[in-house]
């Protein structure tokens, strides 16, 4: 859900009492943010009134609660929706709770080593978590280290990317390994981003994973479950905890918060979810294999790999493709690996 601000406005709520109505019409109610009812004694610096008629409130709220609690102040600050059950703390500790139970082991969540780090992400770019779960772990035996990987024949590593899909990212791990072993291991999210094949995102799980940086990185999956819950794609992590946040927004995302049928009732943030019990639309479909560019691409490089191809043979727009991409050599009439 996307907040879209229409008007700002100053509401004073002293005095009044609430209750759970999410209606985002009229004065605001307070009671929903307890589950009780509550008394505000002060504040609301200002609220956003968005479309759709949400309300979003920034600012501090002091409390008086009329039961044991007392005053309580500064609690609510993180509060980004006045109807939002849990606060930005209760959603990130619930998250936590729950991957401590629910979460997916896979092998890549015991290291920190940045070389490891990268290798599964750049592989689970675009593969899917099963079939990278094996491939890392073989890739990890044979070339263990960036030296290693960069001291490798370049068409030993295409050949043994093959089968993960999308080619270049070996070439470009490889260019990666080689730039690190000339320039030493980055320290920063702007280092990693300065390799070949490391875009934002993988620069910031780089940065989360291995170094313990405090970042939140986005995937589509970590995306869709903070936009249906809390309206934004930005999360502020707790210090110390945002590569584990990470890993259970990752696994929320990929197993209950689905693209088009979430499951809501198995989910550790349901409470005041707005998007709760929506359903939606199929996503853009991936075009056809059968007859792609792709499939073209990949069984070029298959029979490369099981000898020379004559150029003759080959579509002259794929090969042109995978010449820029380093994925295959020419050498007189003939293709080859690199
Ligand atoms: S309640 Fe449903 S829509 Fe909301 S975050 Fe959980 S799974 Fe996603």
């Amino acid at each position: 859900m996307q907040l879209l601000p229409t008007e700002t406005r100053a509401i004073d709520v002293r005095g009044q009492r609430g209750t759970a109505d999410a209606n985002g019409s009229g004065d605001p109610q307070v009671g929903d943010l307890t589950g009780g009812t509550e008394t505000v004694d002060r504040v609301l610096t200002d609220a956003e009134v968005v479309s759709g008629g949400d309300l979003v409130m920034r600012g501090e709220w002091v409390i008086a609660c009329p039961c044991s609690h007392g005053v309580r102040t500064g609690r609510w600050r993180r509060y980004d929706r006045w109807w939002m059950r849990m606060s930005e703390e209760e959603f990130t500790d619930a998250l936590l709770a729950w991957y401590q139970e629910f979460g997916r082991d896979l092998p890549w969540r015991y290291t920190r080593d940045p070389y490891a780090v990268l290798v599964s992400e750049v592989m689970l770019q675009q593969t899917q978590v099963e079939r990278v779960r094996v491939r890392w772990t073989t890739w990890l035996d044979r070339w263990p280290t960036f030296q290693a990987l960069a001291a490798a024949p370049l068409r030993e590593v295409i050949a043994a990317w093959s089968g993960l899909g999308y080619n270049r990212r070996a070439v470009a791990l490889h260019r990666a390994a080689a730039q690190v072993v000339a320039e030493g291991v980055p320290s920063t999210m702007a280092g990693w981003r300065r390799l070949p094949g490391v875009g934002p995102y993988t620069a910031g799980a780089v940065a989360a994973f291995a170094l313990g940086a405090d970042v939140i990185p986005v995937d589509v999956n970590v995306a869709r479950v903070l936009e249906r819950r809390l309206g934004t794609p930005a999360i502020e992590p707790p210090p110390g905890r945002a590569a584990t946040l990470t890993q259970a927004l990752f696994d929320v995302g990929a197993t209950i918060c689905l693209a088009r049928v979430p499951r809501c009732g198995a989910c550790p943030v349901a409470d005041g979810c707005p998007s709760r019990g929506r359903h939606y639309e199929p996503l853009r479909k991936q075009g056809r294999f059968e007859g792609s560019r792709r499939q073209a691409r990949g069984q070029l490089l298959r029979d490369v790999q099981t000898g020379a191809v004559p150029v003759a043979d080959a579509d002259p727009a794929i090969l042109a493709g995978m010449l820029a991409d380093g994925l295959v050599a020419v050498s007189g009439d003939r293709i080859t690996l690199p």
